[in-house]
């Protein structure tokens, strides 16, 4: 039974890297042992891990002023890592939703955090625009998709100091100048594997500056001088994260992800907007590529698109709880097909009205 996975995260994989996955767990290149039990040391994992982090950095176009680290914790423990390692004085937030919230709240632990624009008001629906960053801070952080309110920055703001970015949601979705940022965190279990992993890219010459001391396994000069093997990383995220990088490049990189991801998403939100029985949640020139949010018009008629979600085999469609509704993610492992089966149950909803 062919399932359509929507589901937010952990999310859907593309079905070589669960094939080859899976081969990898019996019999991991030919050692007879699993990738998850063979030693983190052992010259077979080192080179997944070396191969990931490289693949990571090629991806985004970063040279070697820049660092791929592969670190647990997820993305909420980039919350406090960042303002560990960055935040002498005074950072920057733009609050565009849940997680933009967590990491403000994080860093207001450690130094002077300023919410220079939110869209709180508008309850998230939109991403504040000509946003005027001050120049007195260490880093600017943002958001740059809203995974639980479907809204993207589709331009990245300009700023004088540093800009740190959670793309746990979007990274590598897009073609995308890396270079604009100082500091790039996205946890595995969206864009970029199994859960359990979190990646960092950091340019290296923005570390060592703060005056308090670091404990070591929030210090990413530490983790950079250990090659990512600190400790032990999260070997088996870590290995699926190699196969999606490797399949993300096999697919024709970032520029064939953003032709991909524009074509699902162009589908689903014009049936979205022409169909009367549902509604968009976002404002149109922020909806996301990656999780398109939505409302039916009569609630009364949940049971039944429920039921014909069901009946094609949908699933993973259900709205985080703070918005409701619905949340169809379609990240770079969606097939178009799933989507075309979504449009359909959505034109067959309308239909049978
Ligand atoms: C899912 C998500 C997080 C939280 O990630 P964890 O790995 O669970 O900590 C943070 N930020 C964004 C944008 C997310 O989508």
């Amino acid at each position: 039974m062919k399932v359509h996975n929507f589901s937010a995260g952990p999310a859907i994989l593309p079905a070589s890297v669960l094939e080859k996955a899976s081969e990898a767990l019996l019999n991991f290149d030919n050692t007879g042992l699993s990738v998850a039990e063979v030693s983190h040391r052992s010259a077979q994992f080192v080179k997944v891990i070396e191969r990931a982090r490289a693949l990571a950095l090629e991806l985004a176009g970063l040279d070697n002023s820049y660092e791929a680290l592969y670190l647990q914790g997820g993305a909420s423990m980039q919350f406090l890592m960042v303002p560990y390692n960055l935040l002498e004085n005074k950072a920057a937030y733009i609050d565009t939703g849940t997680w933009a919230n967590k990491a403000q709240k994080e860093a207001a632990l450690f130094g002077e955090v300023q919410v220079i624009a939110s869209s709180k008001e508008q309850g998230y629906k939109s991403i504040p625009k000509n946003v005027v960053v001050p120049t007195d801070i260490d880093y600017l952080h943002i958001t740059t998709n809203n995974t639980i309110y479907g809204s993207e920055f589709h331009s990245i703001p300009k700023s004088g100091a540093p800009i740190v970015a959670d793309m746990s949601s979007d990274i590598f979705s897009r073609s995308l100048d890396y270079s604009q940022f100082g500091l790039v965190y996205a946890g595995s279990q969206k864009n970029l594997g199994a859960s359990g992993s979190t990646l960092v890219l950091v340019k290296k010459d923005l570390l060592g500056k703060v005056s308090r001391k670091l404990p070591s396994m929030m210090d990413y000069q530490l983790h950079i001088k250990n090659e990512s093997m600190f400790n032990t990383p999260s070997t088996f995220s870590v290995y699926v994260n190699m196969l999606v990088l490797e399949w993300i490049e096999a697919e024709g990189g970032l520029a064939a992800m953003e032709k991909r991801n524009k074509e699902k998403a162009n589908l689903l939100y014009s049936e979205i907007d022409r169909n009367a029985l549902v509604v968009g949640y976002t404002a149109k020139e922020d909806r996301s590529l990656m999780n398109v949010v939505f409302n039916l018009t009569d609630e009364s008629t949940k049971d039944r698109f429920d039921a014909l979600c069901k009946e094609a085999n949908i699933s993973g469609m259900k709205g985080h709880r703070s918005v409701g509704g619905y949340r169809a993610s379609i990240y770079n492992a969606m097939p178009l097909e799933s989507v075309q089966v979504l449009v359909e149950v959505l034109k067959e909803f309308e239909r049978t009205a």
